[in-house]
């Protein structure tokens, strides 16, 4: 019998094939989200397709769940990703309320066999930002703040 997981899984590796080997817009990754055991949204990696650097799986099916539901977050959905998050994806998995994730190839998978980036990125967030390849530099922050304060005493303030 097929594991009720097994589906979903299968679905978005699936599209990871899509993206990364039939349609070639991308990397070999692909993302479903489930909510009470349907798949409500789908994604592939469109970064070379659609010229867009966070056009990942995840974040493709993520967008479209919220689109979809008329909720930014996505409380009870689970996620399946044919490969790990990176980052960014797992943030925005944070930022979604994703209640759970189910991966199949790892980042070092991804590394092996597609020269994908993402556990040099999980290393360089453990890094001190003052150590990181990007610069960053704090700029104008009083000005920045002012509006934050004024943000602060909206009573109608998004909160999310
Ligand atoms: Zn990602």
């Amino acid at each position: 019998m097929q594991h009720p997981h097994e589906k979903f899984m299968k679905r978005a590796i699936e599209l990871s094939r899509f993206a990364g080997i039939e349609k070639k817009t991308g990397g070999v990754f692909g993302a479903v989200i489930v909510k009470d055991g349907e798949i409500i949204a789908e994604g592939y990696n469109r970064v070379m397709g659609d010229f867009d650097a966070t056009c990942h799986a995840e974040v493709d099916a993520i967008r479209k769940a919220g689109k979809k539901t008329g909720n930014p977050l996505l409380e009870g959905c689970v996620l399946y990703t044919s490969a790990f998050c990176c980052p960014m994806c797992l943030c925005a998995a944070y930022w979604a309320h994703i209640k759970e994730i189910y991966y199949a190839a790892t980042v070092d998978d991804a590394k092996k066999y597609g020269d994908f980036a993402d556990v040099n990125y999980y290393e360089e967030m453990r890094k001190e930002i003052a150590d990181r390849d990007i610069k960053c530099t704090e700029f104008m922050r009083a000005e920045a703040v002012e509006v934050w304060k004024e943000f602060h005493k909206m009573p109608d303030r998004a909160k999310y």
